[in-house]
């Protein structure tokens, strides 16, 4: 195991002259070995050397890492997003950094490859999706995304944190940059909060270690180790949570009391087929752990389901090993403005599961008496 380093600072022989590491903003081993790990994880090619340009960063939050990635933009530069997007991406680009920085963001249906030619201006200089999204669970086509953005020289980035990179790696079909919340599956207990970019491109490396020593929001020791020390098991916790959420979303699927269901990994899924070719766990494909579904009721009904769970724990967050439940539209996507998320389909009555790695059938009779006390 690496050795959890607080120091803050290391002693110079003499004035320039130090051990590999002179600050802990700067760099830190155990940082180090994080950022390592996860670059290797999503197959950056930076990882070998022994320098600073190695591909990973890490960074106190998601949302600092993303902030991260805006501050290598210029004012003005145009982003093209997805318009379904976790909601405090949504928060940090409409309220923060069009005004701060004065960034121009265009919002488009990703989901459809025809929509990204017409959404993509001359400006545009970065294109970000999240892939499976936040929480309607719509597929953006990487590789497709990836012709065009390098076709037209803009550059792109995908949010991982829902696939992880045990699932998809974008890197590997041309995008330039991932970024994961870590606070979801990589750490994997809820225990941590944290963020990563990865790139497998030297000179965004260079760019992107310079703006996070320059910004500051870097990832603690004590907080990386927790990170690193998740990872170990998360090819095993992704394994169970898509083999628990696929025989729940099938349940779910038959269920009189929901109306819906929307897992990537279910055959309804309008995107199966690009799941099946784009998620994959080892040589099999892999919808993953999360699953938002319609219920038959309105928010009454909604919330007598949401009191009634006991396995599953009402709260915002994903990607633990402890099943989760959320309401997006009063909870993780309450800033998002009420006409997009009418446009979008988050309605009172859809409720996002984050399956845990619990016994499946606690989690399936759970689910069932939930749906029951709808009455
Ligand atoms: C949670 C989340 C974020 C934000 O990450 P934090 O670690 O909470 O700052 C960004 N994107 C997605 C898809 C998320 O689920």
């Amino acid at each position: 195991m690496p050795p959890i380093t607080l120091a803050s600072t290391y002693a110079q022989a003499s004035p320039g002259e130090h051990q590999g590491f002179e600050y802990t903003r700067s760099h830190n081993p155990t940082r180090y070995a994080l950022e390592r790990a996860v670059a290797r994880l999503e197959g950056s090619h930076l990882t070998d050397s022994d320098d600073a340009s190695f591909g990973g960063f890490a960074f106190s939050s998601g949302m600092a890492a993303i902030s991260c990635l805006l501050d290598t933009l210029s004012a003005g530069d145009r982003v093209l997003a997805m318009d379904d997007l976790y909601g405090g991406s949504h928060r940090l680009f409409r309220q923060v950094r069009s005004r701060s920085q004065n960034l121009q963001f265009d919002f488009a249906d990703l989901s459809n490859p025809d929509a990204i030619k017409d959404a993509v201006t001359d400006d545009t200089r970065l294109i970000w999706i999240e892939s499976p999204s936040n929480p309607m669970l719509k597929l953006a086509d990487l590789q497709e995304i990836a012709n065009v953005a390098r076709d037209r020289g803009i550059l792109c980035a995908c949010d991982n944190t829902f696939a992880s990179p045990m699932l998809q790696r974008p890197l590997e079909l041309g995008f330039d940059i991932v970024m994961h919340s870590a606070t979801k599956y990589l750490g994997g207990h809820s225990d941590v909060v944290a963020g990563m970019l990865v790139t497998g491109d030297a000179t965004l490396a260079e760019r992107i270690r310079f703006h996070q020593n320059s910004v500051g929001s870097i990832l603690g020791p004590f907080d990386s180790y927790l990170v690193l020390r998740g990872i170990k098991t998360l090819e095993v916790r992704m394994n169970r949570h898509c083999e628990n959420a696929s025989a729940i979303a099938d349940m779910l699927a038959s269920h009189d009391r929901v109306r819906s269901v929307i897992y990537p990994g279910h055959p309804n899924h309008p995107q199966h087929e690009l799941a099946c070719r784009q998620m994959r766990l080892g040589n099999n494909p892999a919808g993953g752990g999360m699953i938002t579904m319609t219920l038959d009721t309105d928010l009454e009904g909604c919330r007598r389901f949401l009191e009634a769970v006991q396995i599953f724990t009402l709260a915002e967050s994903l990607g633990g090993v402890e099943s989760l439940v959320n309401h997006p539209a009063i909870m993780t996507h309450a800033s998002v403005p009420e006409k997009d998320r009418a446009a979008l389909g988050i309605d009172d009555s859809l409720v996002r599961l984050s399956v845990g790695i619990e016994t499946l059938e606690d989690l399936m009779s759970d689910l069932q008496n939930a749906l029951d006390a709808i009455g």
